[in-house]
């Protein structure tokens, strides 16, 4: 962007502090090329003697591999303490990316969150009957910054880093009593979260002496040994906002690292979140249950959320409660072949999980994720990865996620066809889709000219199912159908 731009400096990052020091830049008079301000890029003559210098934009344009190993370095040095400047050459010039800014203090983010915002949008969009997302975050709070999960398919550890950073209590109380006097306010704070709900803090005490390892995440394969699951500051919090006067009920709808909740030994946020944080439904995010897509993603093994599952029951057992769990799922991620899909299918029918919504992946700026998909290969051992790019292989792993419904009958057919997986058609238990059917149109509905009639039994699961999507005959219905078995549609990442 920069170069392409033509402008002196671009900005990554949160920014706060970042604005300020190119205004006094700027102010100075001093060059642009010169600039070392931690969260901008420049353009230079030369590479700074302290860069360390990535393969040129004209290597990494024509040879992936080059792309690979340029992205491998950038990546291990997005860290504030520990990382360095880089610098790549952009035919006679060089661009540079100088270290990403440090996070904000507690005493930082307290003062950004206490300035009198307008919490209302612009009046230019009055005439158009306002901003509708709004109504998503206006009576939520944001208490954290940061996210050291580093799920390789997500982008937000190059804008707020691996080191979280969190609003003190005092300030959110603060706000808190602000939303209970906002008109529009019906006694709901909706969140209180941030990029994952439950990281309140740096996930180990030398995080942010020395940085965060280079050469591990902190929770994935298995969790560092290093890392403080404490979550009683913000099962406090918690507490503190629901007893704020005009406040009724304070829902947590943020994303949960469950694999870091498990770590605590002391299990307090299950309870306060089964008992008092929860609108009916809780969102977490497997992403799969095959242990080679898992693998691929930098997600944990599918049996620690089986093991979440089981003390979500618990707990909702223990309150006499009934509260569904909504997970997320993605299909065509990097590595995931065609098997994959089959085997998170399968463990969806034995799980009884029915997602409404399901995310195909898309590359996203900046991740791992997205250099796997981009250059097929894994940058960090340069070995080959499966990707599922073509629409018909990307529009099977989607289907076999919603195996059930009418209109992806034929696709999934051929998807297990394909796979060597005709033993899961049929009428077993396992089995994902009935063996005789008539064959469908692709509205879902059964063609009229076909000759075979479809046995009984079908046609009434086919009713059933219908039923299932549209309870209520609407378009879109929110309601929980099953025990761990949700709709959903406002994922937020
Ligand atoms: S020591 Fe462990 S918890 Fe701390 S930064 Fe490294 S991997 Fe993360």
């Amino acid at each position: 962007m920069l170069v392409d731009s033509g402008a002196d400096v671009l900005m990554f990052g949160m920014g706060e502090n970042t604005i300020v020091k190119v205004a006094e830049w700027m102010k100075s008079g001093k060059p642009f090329s010169e600039c070392d301000i931690p969260g901008t890029c420049v353009m230079a003559k030369d590479a700074p003697n302290d860069a360390v210098v990535i393969e040129s934009y004209e290597e990494i344009a024509k040879d992936k591999k080059a792309y690979a190993r340029a992205f491998l370095t950038q990546y291990n040095q997005q860290d504030p303490v520990r990382g360095k400047r880089i610098a790549q050459k952009h035919a006679q010039r060089y661009l540079v990316q100088n270290k990403p800014p440090m996070p904000l203090t507690t005493k930082e983010l307290d003062k950004v969150y206490a300035l009198p915002y307008a919490r209302k949008w612009h009046p230019m969009y009055d005439k158009e009957g306002g901003v509708p997302a709004l109504q998503e975050v206006e009576f939520s709070i944001a208490s954290e910054r940061g996210c050291f999960g580093a799920c390789n398919f997500c982008a937000l550890t190059f804008h707020q880093g691996r080191i979280v950073t969190s609003r003190s209590k005092e300030s959110i109380i603060e706000e808190g009593k602000l939303l209970a006097k906002q008109p529009g306010f019906k006694g709901y704070i909706h969140d209180v979260g941030g990029p994952t709900a439950n990281f309140r803090h740096p996930a180990c005490d030398k995080q942010l002496k020395v940085g965060a390892c280079e050469k591990r995440q902190c929770l994935f394969p298995e969790p560092c040994r290093n890392v403080n699951a404490d979550h009683s500051e913000y099962v406090d919090i918690l507490r503190a906002l629901r007893e704020l006067p005009n406040v009724k009920k304070v829902f947590v709808r943020s994303g949960i690292r469950y694999d870091y909740m498990l770590l605590d030994k002391k299990n307090s946020l299950m309870n306060e979140l089964v008992k008092h944080h929860i609108s009916g439904q809780l969102k977490v995010a497997p992403e799969h249950a095959s242990s080679n897509a898992l693998k691929y993603m930098g997600k944990p093994d599918v049996k620690v959320f089986d093991e979440f599952l089981k003390r979500f029951k618990e707990a909702n057992k223990r309150f006499n409660m009934d509260q569904y769990v909504i997970p997320y799922f993605m299909s065509s991620h990097p590595g995931c072949t065609l098997q994959d899909a089959v085997e998170l299918a399968v463990y969806m029918k034995k799980n009884n999980l029915h997602p409404d919504q399901v995310q195909d992946f898309y590359p996203t700026p900046g991740t791992m994720s997205t250099a796997m998909f981009y250059t097929e290969l894994d940058p960090r051992d340069m070995k080959k990865v499966y990707v599922a790019k073509n629409p018909k292989d990307k529009e099977m792993q989607r289907a076999l996620m919603q195996y059930e419904r009418p209109q992806n009958r034929q696709i999934v057919v051929d998807a297990l066809r394909r796979a060597g997986r005709t033993d899961l058609i049929g009428r077993g238990p396992e089995c994902l889709i009935p063996a005789f059917s008539a064959p469908q149109n692709k509205d879902g509905g059964k063609k009229q000219e076909g000759k075979k009639s479809a046995p009984r039994t079908t046609d009434k699961k086919q009713a059933n199912d219908k039923r299932n999507q549209n309870p209520r005959g609407k378009k879109d219905d929110l309601r929980g159908k099953g025990k761990t078995h949700g709709v959903e549609r406002n994922r937020k990442r």
